[in-house]
């Protein structure tokens, strides 16, 4: 007895000395930095030009943040400016979770904070280590008919046709913007849509449906694309209804739909799930991230444990729980092993396959089509250098010409491969590329160069303007005609040199082997190409002679490293027409469901041939999805 009271006084003295011991690291966590008051000034590179801001520090406190020059997205890159400077101000801290797809805005700023810290004297060690403490995390409790993990077009459909249907819905959001991928998207297809139909343009969906199956050898889920082809021209009138108006464009007989303007769309979503969601009892939380799926005994999902970025732990009851989560493009290891693709990530920073390995986890069948990413977009690997020191039209010459196809086009082993009309289809552009390793090279000599500072486009012949996508012309899109002279081309074409993002030769050998090309490799191949130019056959990919433009014998020459941007991961859970995520015998995995991007791969096979699809089927299945998730809870 008496040893078992001693051992008792000991326990209560170390519990003693272990609070005390909390309570001062506690408050060494979070006592106060030591600043020279006043306001210092910072210049860092954002994503698209300098930023410059403003800090000012009381003795003890980061009082404010001001953005006094910056030029970066709108609607995306500025917001996480927004979002960062007050996340900093709030926490008085620097260890700040970027921004959704703006990681490069968002890390601008904090680095701009940083160095004000650095000028006003203040401990940044202190600032970096962050207050929060996963010891003393508080977990909330919640309930909800529905949880809807992520807030892009998708995830937001979803919740709001839920609580359109009475369900009490909770929409959880990694970070704090609205609106995902959507936020930088162009245009949807919504299939015979009612205002493609009154602008003249309708399909033949039978057509369509048996070409789509087709094109991705069958292996994909015909109802499922028969369901996109005849519902997802109602998502046009459904999102129109709710105030977000899409315009029609007749795309060479392609019914897309161009989202309101970039910097509207975030205040819409938000005004649209406070009419719907909010309105009926549900809640949105930003900057939550979903962890674990919960699920009881008999195997079904009940709801999900999320994280904020305070520490707090959300432990939300469901009955049903909506993946929609944007996918893995930004998970490098998970890109590469299951499509070996090692170019460009263009989709969201945050987007990292929690969703999926969250579902894997809790018996979602992992589909055998995994893999499939839709690349899209081809990059000229100079255009964010020369952006530094260069207005848009110049900086953007050598993108340019990664979409003519009037130059050659070889891999890095220096062989061509393919015809370089391919360059006038995003898809067969950046598929093609991507099929023949990390990047390609666009030759071009400086007799070419000297003609387009002369004529410019019309120079090399080219058959119309280059194919990027708008948002990558809008701020010179005055200057973006096909005879506007280049000025300073030569200049500009050296400059992607000397910056290390592309190469020069004064022969074709020299290129190759400043190239890391096989001379012999390319010396073929070059000459091979230049006889197709003098006999107007090309024997080896049979491009039109339209596009066989001679290179004339004279270097130097130059090439220019063309990369690919992959906008987002195809698919990962295997659903069928209710949107219900199946296991590995294809039954429903009851209470889960996925839209959007996660359950994309029952439209495509290998990657993502789509044209507006992305868009138009992630509003539409989180429509049906958030419906169909609804009906069943109301139902119980
Ligand atoms: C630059 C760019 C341009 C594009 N242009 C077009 C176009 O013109 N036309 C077209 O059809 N398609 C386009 N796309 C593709 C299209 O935008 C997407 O297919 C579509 O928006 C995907 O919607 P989603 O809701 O499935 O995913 P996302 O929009 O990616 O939304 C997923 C959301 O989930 C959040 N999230 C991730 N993990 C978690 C977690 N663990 N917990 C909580 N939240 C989480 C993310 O922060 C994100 O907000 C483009 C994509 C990009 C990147």
């Amino acid at each position: 007895m008496q040893i078992k009271s001693k051992v008792s006084k000991i326990m209560v003295l170390i519990l003693a000395m272990t609070l005390v011991l909390t309570w001062f690291s506690g408050c060494s966590q979070n006592a106060e930095n030591s600043y020279k008051a006043g306001t210092y000034t910072a210049e860092v590179d954002g994503h698209n030009g300098t930023i410059t801001i403003d800090v000012t520090f009381s003795e003890s406190k980061i009082t404010d943040i001001a953005v006094k020059d910056q030029s970066e997205t709108s609607g995306l890159g500025d917001a996480a400016l927004e979002q960062v400077s007050e996340n900093i101000l709030s926490e008085q801290s620097l260890k700040i979770d970027t921004v959704s797809g703006a990681t490069v805005s968002s890390s601008a700023m904090l680095a701009a904070v940083e160095d004000c810290v650095v000028q006003a004297g203040g401990d940044l060690s202190m600032l970096k280590s962050g207050n929060k403490d996963s010891a003393t995390a508080e977990t909330k409790k919640l309930e909800a008919d529905i949880v809807v993990v992520g807030a892009g077009a998708s995830g937001i459909s979803a919740a709001i046709s839920a609580a359109d249907m009475g369900a009490k819905v909770i929409l959880i959001e990694k970070t704090g913007v609205i609106g995902g991928a959507s936020n930088l998207s162009w245009a949807g297809k919504f299939v015979d849509s009612s205002v493609a139909i009154e602008n003249g343009l309708k399909v033949d969906q039978e057509k369509m449906i048996t070409d789509w199956i087709e094109n991705n050898h069958w292996r994909v889920d015909s109802a499922a694309i028969r369901q996109y082809v005849a519902k997802s021209g109602e998502t046009y009138d459904w999102l129109a209804e709710k105030g977000y108006v899409t315009q029609f464009i007749n795309f060479a007989g392609e019914q897309l739909h161009m989202l309101p303007d970039y910097g509207t769309r975030e205040a819409s979503y938000k005004r649209m799930l406070a009419e719907s969601v909010e309105s009926n009892g549900g809640k949105v939380f930003t900057q939550t991230t979903g962890k674990n799926l919960i699920v009881n005994e008999d195997g079904e999902v009940t709801g999900i444990v999320a994280e904020q970025n305070d520490g707090t732990i959300l432990e939300i009851t469901a009955d049903s729980v909506i993946i929609a989560t944007g996918g893995y493009a930004a998970n490098a290891e998970m890109v590469k092993e299951n499509f070996g693709f090692e170019g460009i990530n263009g989709g969201l920073g945050q987007n990292v396959g929690e969703g999926l390995e969250m579902a894997w986890e809790a018996g979602a069948k992992i589909p055998d089509n995994l893999g499939g990413q839709m690349l899209h977009q081809t990059l000229a690997r100079a255009t964010s250098n020369l952006k530094k020191e260069y207005e848009g039209f110049k900086a953007s010459y050598p993108m340019m010409l990664t979409y003519m196809p009037t130059l050659m086009n070889v891999n890095t082993s220096g062989a061509r491969f393919r015809d370089e009309a391919f360059t006038l289809k995003a898809v067969a552009a950046a598929n093609s590329s991507a099929f023949n390793g990390p990047y390609h090279m666009v030759v071009i000599s400086k007799a070419q160069i000297d003609a387009l500072a002369e004529e410019g486009l019309n120079g090399i012949e080219a058959p119309g303007m280059p194919g990027m996508p708008p948002e990558f012309y809008l701020d010179f899109i005055d200057e973006f005609t096909i005879d506007n002279p280049w000025k300073d081309a030569d200049e500009i074409f050296d400059k992607m040199v000397e910056n290390g993002d592309g190469f020069k030769g004064d022969t074709i050998e020299e290129l190759a082997k400043n190239a890391g090309m096989d001379e012999k490799v390319f010396v073929d191949a070059f000459n091979q190409y230049q006889e197709a130019c003098e006999t107007g056959l090309d024997t080896a990919f049979g491009k039109s002679s339209d596009f066989l433009v001679s290179y004339g014998d004279e270097g130097p020459y130059y090439a220019i490293i063309a990369e690919i941007n992959n906008l987002g991961s195809v698919g990962g859970l295997l659903v069928n027409t209710k949107f219900q995520v199946l296991d590995d015998d294809r039954v429903p995995v009851k209470g889960l469901y996925a839209v959007g991007l996660e359950s994309e791969g029952v439209l495509f096979n290998d990657t993502y041939v789509g044209n507006g699809v992305g868009i138009g089927y992630a509003f539409t299945s989180g429509r049906l999805g958030g419906e169909s998730a609804a009906t069943e809870v109301l139902e119980k």
